[in-house]
């Protein structure tokens, strides 16, 4: 079956989860949206207020820095696959609790397993601990290579991090972790 029709089977799957009690609060799920067939797959923690509302993963203001990022190594968020560590929104955009990442990591792990990217991009720390099975924090793993089912991982700050600290330093870090990225990508 084409990867896109394998994404929308598992999709559907995910649309009538109830294994957590995320399910409760809901609006929507939010899947995850991109190119199938893409060789960079992004990685957040969970969707917040908007992407509750709408079902897309971050279409709120840090979802406008992660494209002006994906700019930055020219490539358009449409190019890219991006999703999220759980699919439903925690409750006032706490971080998602053990047994809420448990119960959603079969659905994150099909998908990387469908678009088998080439790089995997860990938004925070959140995203880099729970893909990871780690517990060392993101300011320690930030920018180094790290390895999931053998896809290569580069963990960097997540961008609503970067908003609130919107330092030269911060900015010049996470570009030079997306210059890595883009390395990669041309190998
Ligand atoms: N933050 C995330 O981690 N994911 C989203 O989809 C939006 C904001």
């Amino acid at each position: 079956m084409p990867k896109k029709e394998q994404l929308e089977s598992l999709a559907c799957t995910v649309r009538w989860c109830s294994l957590c009690e995320l399910y409760f609060k809901r609006n929507s799920i939010v899947f995850g949206e991109g190119d199938p067939d893409a060789d960079l797959m992004l990685i957040g923690e969970g969707p917040g207020k908007r992407e509750d509302a709408t079902g897309r993963p971050f279409v709120g203001r840090s979802g406008k820095l992660l494209e002006k990022i994906l700019e930055y190594i020219g490539l358009a968020r449409s190019e890219v696959y991006i999703a999220n560590i759980v699919k439903c929104r925690p409750p006032d955009n706490r971080n998602p609790e053990d047994k809420e990442v448990q119960c959603c990591k079969s659905y994150l792990e099909k998908q990387i397993d469908i678009i088998k990217p080439k790089v995997i991009v860990t938004l925070g720390s959140t995203a880099t601990q729970r893909l990871l099975g780690i517990k060392e924090n993101i300011s320690k793993l930030k920018g180094t290579w790290q390895e999931y089912k053998g896809i290569k991982v580069l963990p960097t700050f997540h961008p609503s991090y970067l908003l609130r600290k919107y330092t030269e330093e911060n900015r010049m870090s996470v570009k030079s972790d997306f210059d890595k990225v883009k390395v990669v990508l041309a190998e």
